[in-house]
């Protein structure tokens, strides 16, 4: 246990407890038909601190559909690879709009708010999968994936990603859209296949909290020393996810938690306490912003027993 954090371990299991008693929990996604099969009664949560220790309870192994989480990611690749100019492609303000919303396309001529919009992030996978084909990328994106989460194990749901290919008829309207203002330069359904794929990619609270480390820590894992991206990046997607990273309920969440989060609708939240600890949780009901019910309740009551919210104790 870290001597920074020595109630870590208490608090972890005692948040488990008491979320795992609470008659509320949202509302399981259901648009994704694939989403429709897990119960509602899951709750998991991992925290690995500066030290790499690895605090958990409750469901913590057990993998579930990343979704929207893996956008940080695909952000951080897509940044690598052509660095601020993706900001001509996509914005970086809060949406203030449900995440699959298409109103303010129209107004901003195909430019999406935020790359964690569902807009934002086809436009993003589009700057991934640009000279290649989209086995590669998406082989590109799990191979990061695997290698942050140092565990070649992980994988892609295949069924899911079936489940969200044939119904989704919203996503394929955003990128129509896109396309149509010249924002996406791949077809669109080699875009959206690479998109929905990437959704459905399977991580435990554990793989999910060890992939997060580097924003934790400056842009580096500091248990493996390998440097991620530059601390001034790490900072940036912070913000990015601090202001974005929960839709239309992104102030609510930094109103309760106070720390960097991305939501996916498969239940999980990934969060970043810099300095001190990655931290996911899994709890598959969604609030009524598409947002992790009980995953943000265990995250504010988290962030208050340690003080952790960036904004203070
Ligand atoms: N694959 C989902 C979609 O595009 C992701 C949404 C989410 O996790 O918020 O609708």
């Amino acid at each position: 246990m870290s001597s920074t954090t020595p109630d870590l371990a208490r608090i972890v299991s005692d948040i488990a407890d008491e979320m795992r008693e609470r008659p509320d929990r949202g509302e399981v996604a259901t648009y994704i038909p694939e989403l429709a099969r897990v119960g509602a009664d899951a709750f998991g949560i991992t925290v690995i601190d500066a030290d790499g220790t690895v605090v958990a309870a409750g469901d913590s192994e057990t993998p579930f559909s990343i979704q929207s989480i893996s956008k940080v990611f695909t952000l951080t690749l897509a940044l690598g690879m052509v660095g601020d100019r993706l900001w001509r492609r996509v914005g970086r303000e809060p949406s203030g709009s449900p995440f699959n919303s298409i109103v303010q396309l129209e107004r901003e001529r195909g430019i999406p708010r935020n790359p964690f919009i569902n807009a934002g992030a086809i436009a993003v996978t589009d700057v991934i999968l640009s000279g290649h084909q989209p086995r590669e990328a998406l082989g590109e994106i799990l191979r990061f994936m695997q290698f942050l989460a140092q565990d070649p194990t992980i994988t892609i749901d295949e069924a899911v990603a079936a489940s969200e290919l044939r119904t989704g008829f919203r996503n394929t309207a955003l990128a129509n859209y896109m396309k149509s203002f010249g924002v996406l330069d791949n077809p669109v359904d080699f875009t959206l296949g690479v998109y929905f794929h990437h959704c459905a990619i399977s991580m435990s609270c554990r793989q999910l909290a060890m992939a997060g480390r580097f924003l934790a820590h400056s842009g580096r894992n500091p248990s493996t020393g390998h440097s991620v991206v530059s601390p001034e990046r790490a900072r940036r997607i912070n913000a990015v996810m601090l202001t974005c990273g929960h839709y239309d309920g992104s102030g609510e969440f930094a109103y309760r938690v106070g720390l960097p989060g991305k939501s996916g609708v498969g239940g999980g939240i990934l969060a970043v306490a810099p300095g001190k600890a990655s931290i996911a949780v899994w709890s598959p009901g969604l609030d009524a912003s598409g947002n992790s019910h009980l995953g943000r309740i265990a995250l504010e009551a988290l962030a208050k027993r340690l003080g952790w919210s960036i904004f203070g104790a």
